[in-house]
């Protein structure tokens, strides 16, 4: 299964994400993550990224399809991958898919969490209060929501030409917007592709090299 999660800040891409992950047994790539990873260890990938992520502001498109170049090489012997946090621009949807077409890798799905930007400003203070992320400012949250909400758009419509797009309403349970997820990924047929064998894989060191 190769999975892409799309969704505002706060609509649960990290939960859902890991519940997919969970039930495929596929690797879970998450951008945000691995980016704040690399900045908590003052890599030199850490150092380049590390303003853009203070500011809410999106990383260089290079430097991301660096990442995903590698991450899909990973995915590969993984078996499938669920990806959060990519494409965030249709630029890097288009550079995406061209990878992933190279490496025989595309999507079979992208998930798409609607939700509206007064129930996720709500959920993504409260999870400031509990993390302390630095992105996670009232100013900084705002200015992510105004990002995503420029770039969706045509993103999703893209999925949905591709006729891969899974929308759920995520303003519910999460484990109700779950079942929804799983009982319609669980209709699709599975990827065919190089990915029939599974490996165990190291995600540790994406994205090293990429600055
Ligand atoms: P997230 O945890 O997904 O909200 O991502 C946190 C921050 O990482 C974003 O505000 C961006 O600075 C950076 N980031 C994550 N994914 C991408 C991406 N696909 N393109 C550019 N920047 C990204």
């Amino acid at each position: 299964m190769r999975i892409v999660m799309i969704g505002p800040p706060g609509a649960g891409k990290g939960t859902q994400g890991a519940l997919i992950a969970e039930h495929f047994d596929i690797p879970r790539i998450v951008m945000g993550d691995l980016l704040r990873d690399h900045v908590a260890r003052h890599t030199n990938l850490g150092r380049v990224v590390d303003g853009y992520l203070g500011r809410g502001e999106l990383v260089p498109d290079d430097v991301m399809l660096c990442i995903v170049r590698q991450a899909l090489i990973a995915a590969r012997a993984a078996g499938g991958y669920v990806f959060d946090g990519v494409p965030r621009t249709m630029a890097q949807a288009r550079a995406a898919y061209t990878i992933a077409a190279e490496l025989g890798m595309t999507a079979n799905a992208a998930v798409h969490l609607r939700a509206d930007d007064r129930e996720l400003m709500g959920r993504l203070l409260g999870r400031a209060a509990l993390e302390h992320r630095a992105d996670d400012t009232e100013a900084v949250i705002r200015h992510r929501l105004e990002l995503y909400q420029k770039a969706a758009q045509p993103i999703i419509a893209w999925f949905a030409q591709r006729g891969i797009l899974v929308s759920v309403d995520a303003m519910r349970q999460a484990g109700e917007v779950g079942r929804e997820i799983l009982a319609a990924l669980e209709l699709l047929p599975e990827p065919t592709g190089p990915a029939s064998v599974r490996h165990p894989v190291d995600l540790s060191g994406l994205g090293t090299g990429c600055a």
